[in-house]
């Protein structure tokens, strides 16, 4: 079986079962991480805990460093006993059981919630990302970094639907419905994963999984010993300099919900709150089923179907539940005036989606330099977009207490950080999956992936300061911290441009 044979947009029709599947991963888990802080900070009487900022931002830096730190772990496990797809089923599986658990709305739920999406992603996240990469193979190897930047969208619509929904709901109507959202789609994503991998062939099987479908084994030249230790080197840089970028990156969603200071909210309490949240689960649950059922349905044709599908899933759910909400809020009188703080996120996956098929011609057709250069240029990128945010901020004074900023400057920032992303984010993985010793590919990703899991425990750290910064010196100067930093971590990159080509032994 060549899973090359059917294409879609000159891809091979597989790559889009990963869009797909990744897409409500990360519906679930941007969903999620955009009420985490929120309804840690949120008081008790609103539903919350009441935390204070620096405290919730030491358990968000926890968890979505430790989300990012378990992918070498799952890697690992994948490479030497499970396969890759089984891997993927797995993961989605635990991390879709880790949401529900959050639905209980008790501490001991809550951090069994959390453990098992972080395992859950462990499995899930370095693995489907290695799949990607065995996509292409000599024939269509010219395409393997648009086929990336292709599954990156995948990412960001996820994140895109993730953070509107889930933070609509948590942060209007209920904490719990907000999480419990995030893991109603990724039970859904894991069971379209599993009904649809077919379609891959041999490819993400396991060594006892190949054996018993006597598959003839193709041989995978292992380059000399050397080679492979250089290009893990090579791994190794690209993985060090990306550290830097996510942790800038992050700080700007943190000072976001500083911005968003004035938000409002009103959680339902008494019959009202009750009856509102039997009503608002007939309305999801039985959609989603009645949803899951047309998808395995139509999904047993063509890959094209699935496809479909798919789309249809997303508009159908989109809908049914802006209907819901809809009615339910004329019902019940919600609150409607004010723009849920978790919606500034969602500027960085809409510009990814949008700018992402412009970079991916770019690479292709104008412009395509060496990895390191490309990198650089992103690191560079997010510096520019800070610097918009340290002018933007710069008339508010030392110890301000609330804070605005032109909207102009917030979405002039998230524009510059997106595209430095594309220049990084999904090139990145693609240089993983080249240089990546095909035995330990699962291993290799799960050490592109710890670059995030340090990045954002150090960001959970410096996200603790943001209001002492601001308060002794000013917001501006935080940014101004924030420009030179990536800046200047770019430019050594980019000098390093020779040394990187000669530890990556042709590839390019
Ligand atoms: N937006 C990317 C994702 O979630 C970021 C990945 C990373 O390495 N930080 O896939």
């Amino acid at each position: 079986q060549n899973p090359g044979v059917n294409t879609i947009l000159g891809h091979p029709d597989s790559l889009f079962v990963l869009f797909f599947t990744e897409m409500w991963e990360r519906f679930s888990y941007y969903g999620m991480r955009a009420l985490l802080v929120l309804f840690l900070v949120t008081e008790t009487a609103k539903g919350g805990w009441g935390w204070t900022r620096a405290d919730a931002a030491n358990l968000y830096g926890w968890y979505t460093g430790l989300v990012y730190l378990t992918p070498i772990i799952g890697g690992y496990i994948a490479d030497k006993f499970l396969g890759s797809r089984r891997a993927v089923v797995l993961g989605g599986f635990i991390i879709a059981a880790g949401h529900a658990s959050l639905l209980f709305d008790t501490p001991t739920m809550f951090y069994v919630g959390l453990s098992l999406i972080v395992a859950g992603t462990g499995m899930f996240k370095p693995n489907i990302s290695a799949i990607v990469g065995q996509l292409y193979t000599k024939d269509n190897e010219h395409l393997r970094d648009s086929g990336y930047t292709l599954f990156y969208m995948g990412v960001n619509s996820g994140a895109f639907f993730g953070i509107l929904l889930c933070g609509y709901i948590g942060e209007k109507i209920s904490w719990s419905y907000g999480f419990g959202l995030a893991g109603i789609f990724m039970l859904l994503g894991a069971i379209q994963f599993y009904l649809g991998q077919g379609i891959f062939g041999n490819i993400g099987l396991s060594k006892d999984q190949r054996a018993a479908t006597n598959t003839v084994e193709v041989v995978v030249e292992e380059p000399a010993a050397n080679i492979v230790a250089d290009r893990i080197k090579a791994i190794a840089v690209f993985s060090f300099f990306t550290i830097f970028f996510w942790f800038a990156f992050e700080q700007a969603g943190g000072s976001m919900t500083i911005f968003a200071a004035d938000y409002t909210d009103r959680n339902l309490v008494g019959t009202a709150g009750t009856t509102f949240k039997i009503i608002n689960s007939l309305m999801t649950v039985i959609p989603t089923m009645i949803l899951s059922w047309l998808l395995v349905k139509l999904f047993a044709g063509t890959a094209k179907n699935y496809l479909v599908s798919n789309l249809l899933l997303v508009v159908c759910l989109g809908t049914i539940w802006a209907l819901v909400l809809w009615m339910l809020q004329r019902e019940f009188a919600l609150d409607q005036s004010s723009v849920p703080a978790t919606w500034f996120g969602v500027l960085n996956s809409f510009f990814l989606v949008i700018l992402a098929p412009m970079f991916s011609k770019m690479w292709d057709k104008y412009w395509d330099p060496s990895g390191p250069v490309k990198f650089g240029t992103g690191l560079v990128l997010l510096g520019i977009g800070f610097a918009a945010l340290a002018y933007g901020s710069s008339t508010i004074p030392a110890g301000a207490k609330t804070a605005s900023i032109s909207m102009v400057y917030l979405i002039l920032a998230y524009f510059f950080h997106t595209m430095g992303e594309l220049c990084l984010s999904p090139v990145g993985l693609s240089y993983i999956s080249k240089l990546a010793p095909p035995r330990l590919l699962g291993l290799m990703f799960g050490l592109w992936f710890l670059n995030t899991a340090i990045a954002n425990k150090l960001a959970g750290l410096t996200g603790s300061y943001i209001d002492e910064i601001s308060n002794t010196y000013s917001m501006s100067t935080f940014f101004l911290i924030f420009t030179i930093i990536p800046i200047s971590a770019g430019i050594v990159l980019m000098l390093m441009n020779k040394w990187m080509a000669k530890k990556m032994h042709g590839i390019n």
